[in-house]
């Protein structure tokens, strides 16, 4: 071997550790990716965009830049690190030897309906379909019970399949139509059952503060701010005279002031 080619061989093996590594820092989402400008530009007019990052979506049900679900109108369900997922699935081992199974499929049976395995609760993980609905306890039966069918295949492959989808969904996720989010931000599904009408097609509008709820909301909140201001003081005369400036600044309605003034004048 000749001294340059010794010497170049350590190099060209560093070149091919940092490009792996590379790529599965991009597998595990831990770099950001950048849109591709000219996916962006081609993408923009006919595709939605993310509820929290206002990037354009591509196919999937996460947006691949926040993780944020794409049903979700509030942009609060964000899909479950995949690490996560290897901490529950540990967590649901070790529970299960500690407790011989007993303590195991009785906390389970607990949490099911919220949509977890007691993995899955220590670790803050929730279950939901895909369409957005509340997976509950019927469901949650039916996935376990294909994860451990499909657990058969050789090599984990159902489980790692994880590693690689780009919806971080095991294969019997994909056959039962479920998704792991965090368990905080999905507390609502679980309350009303789903999400609610998706911001998903194209031309709805976001979700955020629709604008109708606000005057009624702002013309509702002025009249109970005066109120502790109104005028229950010691002295009577004082106290009409303050109800009477407030009147005079509209920070009352004339029919609160006859009342008060009333109220004022039955205690004299
Ligand atoms: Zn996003």
């Amino acid at each position: 071997m000749s001294p340059v080619f010794a010497a170049q061989q350590p190099l060209s093996q560093l070149a091919v550790v940092a490009w792996l590594s590379k790529r599965a820092c991009l597998a595990y989402n831990l770099v950001g990716r950048k849109p591709r400008s000219k996916e962006a530009s081609v993408a923009t007019p006919a595709s939605p965009e993310c509820v929290s990052c206002r990037r354009p979506l591509p196919p999937g049900l996460f947006c691949p830049y926040c993780g944020v679900f794409v049903l979700d109108p509030q942009g609060t369900v964000v899909m479950a690190s995949r690490l996560s997922r290897l901490g529950a699935a540990i967590v649901n081992l070790l529970l299960q030897w500690l407790t011989l199974y007993i303590g195991w499929v009785i906390w389970w049976f607990i949490v099911a309906p919220r949509g977890q395995n007691p993995g899955k609760a220590v670790v803050g993980l929730r279950v939901i379909k895909t369409d957005g609905r509340a997976a509950k306890t019927g469901d949650m039966f039916v996935r376990g019970l294909v994860g451990i069918v499909l657990g058969l295949i050789p090599f984990y492959l159902d489980d790692i399949w994880l590693l690689w989808d780009k919806d971080a969904q095991t294969l019997h996720d994909k056959v039962v139509g479920t998704v792991v989010v965090k368990a905080q931000g999905s507390e609502r599904i679980v309350a009303e059952g789903s999400l609610g009408a998706p911001p998903a097609g194209v031309t709805l509008p976001p979700a955020f503060a629709p604008p109708v709820t606000l005057p009624g909301a702002a013309t509702s909140t002025p009249p109970p701010s005066p109120a502790p201001e109104a005028p229950t003081g010691d002295q009577p005369g004082e106290a009409l005279k303050r109800l009477k400036d407030l009147r005079e600044q509209d920070l009352i309605t004339e029919e609160e002031y006859q009342e008060k003034r009333k109220a004022i004048l039955d205690q004299l």
